[in-house]
């Protein structure tokens, strides 16, 4: 064969400078696409030797990749298919070099470059971004002569007959001066560790197979142990602590999708885990920012999925566009319901112990999916400040009788602190009522959007109220002051109050005198303001409390009754702090003053 030259099909006279620029942040996506490229040219030769149509020796099949310092080459090797000189001019000169035709036709369209940089494999052609020369030297299956082709990256190749023996493919790159930084083993490494870790043929690598080829998920869940899932658990995220259970993922219609994903245990604090789930297409890893084929809720989860429906060369925006990446969402979705449900109806005990993690997707499930709801009502769960759970409806059973209001509602009662609303919860235990622990971040927004759900149900904060009104049943209490003591009364207190409101209610004689309220609906506003991180209108306000005096208090009889002013000042100063107390919202000297006061009374 005679040495051809020829040029590339392309209308623009250079496109790497361009590609080069725009794909700068994943240049190390190239030895992704080369080795992807070894394996699946391996993957063809074992099938064509399973229907009859390779009768040779397959031999030794791992794929190869070296680097050389000296020479600043890297080479990819594979004992695939390979490919004959007509089949280089077809499937790399015009077919690889479509998909650089198409990047940049995307890139001519777009303002937003933003949408493709990062997200466009380009396939062969992306070895262009780190090497000035691409070298390919190939021997097909078939009895052809060997082949070799180099290109400078430019649309001018070259390409002529090579000297190789062996069935198969080397690539060659020579490593342009700007890139050198892919010629240290441990750089490689770390990309190979990233990407190929789980490729289905064996990869090897500075003398060491780097890969686990036959990974869990590609195995059916009945030949598999628990032991297999935790290892695998362990091999993904070596420093996490044991999940909580998984789900295996097996569907092939109408989509193709395999995968196992863990429930991790979470920390009350639910910080931002690096541990996410990993999306794969054939056991090439993509991502693992998998924002739009799990549901958001679910981004907590941890392990791996795979589907050959989402393509490796994609954009964001056709992520977010594919039919197949949204049924995959709610599928996942519903896989999950099931397994919550399964595990619910199965092991009520173990389910509300794991409750604390579970409860976390559970609720911000809820909150952010309608769907998600209607499966998860049945095993959402409520805890009381007695670590008693409840599913919602057997909780409206439980408080039913006792917890209804005028207007027919039933009054869920919650406490988010349970050491500084004490006071506030020994009142409500103290009338029979039953007070939920409401103390994840999520609690806010999840309490809103169970209100949304449940008819005539009112969810408040113990100290939300005064306990009179906190279940407004519309049975007043006689105060026993006349109208020109409550004058005095709220005169004195608004002295003290500072900007606080203060408001007088007759209340049971062994309620505390004074109290500080912090009116559930306002609250509640800013507490959700304050999560979602909004600095609107309601998280700047100040937060305005009430002071609610029990005007059929002894002591409050005892204030009117002292007749030296200062004393009476000092003893309305007093009760106030007490209430301040309770709240834990008295500290530092007003603290101390508050305490030697007391004793001085003494
Ligand atoms: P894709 O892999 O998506 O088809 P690529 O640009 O990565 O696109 O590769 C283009 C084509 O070049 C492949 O489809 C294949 O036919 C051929 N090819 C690339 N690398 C190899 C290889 N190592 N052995 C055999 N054929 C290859
Ligand atoms: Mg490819």
């Amino acid at each position: 064969m005679v040495a051809e030259k020829g040029t590339i099909s392309i209308n623009t006279e250079n496109i790497f400078p361009i590609i080069k620029k725009f794909l700068y942040s994943d240049h190390e996506i190239f030895l992704r696409e080369l080795v992807s490229n070894a394996v699946d040219a391996t993957q063809k030769l074992k099938k064509l030797a399973s229907m009859g149509e390779f009768n040779g020796e397959l031999g030794d099949l791992t794929v190869k990749v070296s680097v050389d310092k000296e020479a600043k080459t890297i080479t990819i090797s594979d004992k695939g298919i390979g490919m004959s000189a007509e089949e280089i001019k077809k499937y790399i000169n015009q077919i690889a070099f479509s998909g650089a035709k198409e990047f940049l036709e995307k890139y001519k369209d777009t303002q937003d470059t933003n949408q493709i940089i990062g997200q466009f494999g380009l396939g062969f052609y992306s070895a262009f971004m780190v090497a000035q020369n691409v070298e390919i030297i190939t021997k097909s299956f078939r009895d052809e002569p060997a082949a070799r082709w180099i290109c400078d990256g430019s649309t001018e190749f070259e390409i002529t007959e090579a000297e190789k023996a062996d069935r198969g493919t080397d690539i060659i790159l020579h490593i342009a001066p700007d890139s050198e930084e892919f010629l240290e083993n441990f750089r490689i490494n770390q990309i190979l560790e990233k990407y190929a870790k789980f490729l289905p043929v064996e990869i090897e690598f500075d003398g060491k197979v780097i890969n686990n080829p036959n990974p869990i998920w590609t195995k059916s869940p009945a030949e598999l142990t628990e032991e297999d899932y935790k290892n695998f658990y362990k091999e993904l995220y070596p420093f996490s602590e044991e999940p909580l259970f998984w789900i295996h993922l097996n569907v092939d219609y109408p989509f193709n999708l395999t995968g196992v994903l863990y429930f991790p245990k979470i920390k009350k604090d639910f910080q931002l885990n690096r541990e996410k789930v990993q999306l794969y297409s054939r056991q090439v890893f993509i991502t693992d920012d998998v924002k739009d084929v799990v549901p958001e809720f679910l981004q907590m989860l941890h392990g791996v999925i795979d589907s050959p429906d989402i393509p490796l060369n994609v954009s964001r925006s056709y992520l977010q566009a594919d039919s197949n990446v949204k049924k995959i969402n709610s599928h996942i979705t519903k896989k999950v319901a099931d397994k919550l449900q399964e595990l619910f109806r199965q092991d009520r005990k173990g389910f509300e112990e794991k409750w604390e993690s579970v409860g976390i997707f559970v609720k911000y499930g809820i909150i952010s999916d309608d769907k998600f709801y209607d499966r998860a009502k049945e095993f959402t769960l409520l805890k009381n400040v007695d670590s008693q759970y409840f599913t919602l409806d057997e909780y409206r059973e439980k408080v039913q009788a006792n917890q209804h209001d005028k207007d027919d509602k039933a009054v869920f009662l919650y406490a988010n602190d349970a050491n500084q609303q004490d006071a506030f919860i020994t009142s409500a235990k103290k009338r029979g009522y039953d007070v939920l622990i409401m103390d994840s971040p999520l609690d806010a927004h999840f309490i809103n959007a169970i209100e949304s759900k449940l008819e005539k149900v009112t969810f408040k904060r113990v100290d939300s109220d005064s306990i009179e009104k906190l279940i407004d049943k519309g049975l007043a209490m006689e105060s026993v002051l006349n109208d020109e003591e409550k004058k005095q009364v709220e005169e004195l207190f608004k002295e003290v109050a500072g900007a606080n409101t203060v408001q007088l209610e007759s209340l049971p004689t062994d309620e505390m005198p004074v109290t500080i309220i912090q009116p559930e609906f306002m609250r509640r506003w800013k507490d959700m303001s304050r999560i979602s991180g909004q600095n609107d209108m309601f998280g700047m306000m100040p937060m305005g409390n009430n002071v609610v005096i029990n005007t059929n208090h002894a002591l409050i009889d005892k204030l009117l009754k002292t007749t030296d002013a200062d004393a009476q000042k000092q003893l309305a100063k007093q009760l106030y702090d007490l209430a301040l107390l309770a709240q834990g919202m008295l500290s530092g000297s007003d603290l101390t003053r508050f305490v030697e006061r007391t004793v001085a009374a003494l």
